[in-house]
């Protein structure tokens, strides 16, 4: 897994950056996973088994599978039996034979041509595939086929579909959140008397609501479930397992269908150097998945804000851009500013046109460095997007475009409000 580049500084007061990985993890099986029963699956999804080809022979299998006529988005998970196999998706093909991704070897340097993704398509023990994840697709219903390389000839372990069911357009869905505190000193939770903590978590659903309103979404239910063990609590790291280990059990103390939002005190990558991230996710996660890396968000827990009021926003639009990698959305514009989201109605920010850019807010002013600033930017370049790969409060509020919207509203996760 690359852990990405990641500035440090200006950010650090109030900041979205977030390490995404696209597609990808380092996450192992779920065989231990009881299939969601019929009871606990929602109304708006289907959940089957994908059959696996009997027979594979060479370093690629095919899997086909249906969508039906009412179905609009789905969700496809595979594991290999290995935990540390390296998967690939290396050819997706819609149902009227279009290829909309198409990765070629050797995979150190793929080629890819995609209208899916930038970036090769990969993960160690587990893959996850949801559709649509871009605008102007085709619709969904008919046979899918999804070609899977494995380089060492791992064995494929299951491959299962979460199919989501048509809704009246401009239903109202909502999206559940469970808040699990994995900081060292409850910081997060049992460190605030409760009705402080009431009011916090009455705020962060008023502002994330604020976003989604203007899309018929909304939060659901927004609770602080529980603390980690001791000995899960504080940092998560991007280079050992502590990441499965503590979505693992974050994931074990959540209903189903609701997202993990695991908050911690601070990241860190390699020799254990600090990152300066807000949030982490998985692009896109895994639902209710045991043993796995991709099943949870991490967020961190912004208490070195102490005003409350920036506290509050910054750790509520940390949530809402980490559950949208969760739900398959991309930054608009990468860091460096050379590669943009799949969406028209997104801001683009182009490296070559706003590096460098002369204001007030520069530790070093008229700064190239390689990257795209929220001030270079603008909320003309994005910078007032939850998608932006950063976020200052200068451009609050943030808001979703109608496409980024449309793509979460057919995710499993965002269920229809239930009647009253
Ligand atoms: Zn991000």
């Amino acid at each position: 897994m690359s852990a990405g580049a990641v500035r440090a500084g200006l950010r650090a007061r109030w900041a979205l950056v977030c390490l995404c990985v696209p597609f990808a993890g380092c996450g192992g099986g779920w065989q231990d996973q009881p299939a969601p029963s019929s009871e606990t699956v929602p109304a708006h999804v289907r959940v089957r088994a994908v059959e696996l080809p009997s027979e594979v022979k060479g370093a690629t299998l095919d899997l086909a599978f249906q969508v039906q006529r009412d179905e609009v988005g789905y969700l496809l998970r595979v594991q290999a039996t290995d935990p540390s196999a390296w998967l690939i998706i290396t050819r997706v093909v819609s149902p009227s034979g279009k290829v909309l991704h198409r990765e070629s070897g050797p995979f150190e340097e793929p080629d890819i041509v995609s209208r899916l993704s930038n970036e090769s398509w990969s993960g160690e023990g587990e893959l996850s595939l949801f559709m649509p994840n871009a605008a102007g697709l085709e619709p969904l219903p008919g046979t899918w086929r999804i070609q899977i390389a494995r380089p060492d000839g791992d064995e494929l372990a299951g491959a299962e579909l979460f199919a989501v069911r048509r809704v009246a357009r401009g239903a109202g869905l909502r999206l559940d959140l469970a808040l699990v505190d994995a900081t060292r000193n409850g910081s997060f939770s049992s460190a605030r008397s409760a009705r402080r903590l009431r009011t916090d978590l009455a705020k962060h659903r008023a502002l994330m609501d604020e976003v989604l309103a203007a899309h018929a979404l909304a939060i659901g239910h927004l609770d602080i479930v529980g603390r980690l063990p001791r000995n899960l609590r504080g940092t998560v790291s991007t280079e050992d397992d502590s990441e499965r280990t503590l979505c693992d059990a974050a994931v074990r103390m959540t209903a189903p269908w609701s997202l993990p939002v695991v908050i911690v005190d601070g990241f860190l990558g390699e020799h254990e150097q600090v990152l300066e991230l807000a949030g982490w996710a998985p692009m896109p996660g895994a639902l209710n998945a045991l043993d796995s890396s991709q099943a949870c968000v991490f967020v961190e827990s912004h208490t070195y804000l102490e005003n409350d009021e920036e506290r509050n926003a910054a750790f509520a639009m940390t949530v809402l851009h980490e559950a949208g990698h969760f739900v398959g959305l991309d930054h608009v514009s990468s860091e460096d500013g050379r590669v943009h989201d799949r969406f028209d109605d997104t801001p683009e920010c182009h490296l070559d046109r706003v590096d460098g850019r002369d204001n007030l807010f520069f530790d070093v002013p008229g700064e190239v460095d390689g990257l795209i600033d929220d001030f270079e930017c603008g909320l003309d370049g994005g910078a007032g997007n939850v998608m932006f790969w950063s976020g200052v409060a200068e451009f609050a509020p943030f808001g979703f475009s109608a496409g980024q919207a449309e793509v979460m509203r057919k995710h499993p996760l965002f269920r229809p409000e239930r009647a009253e």
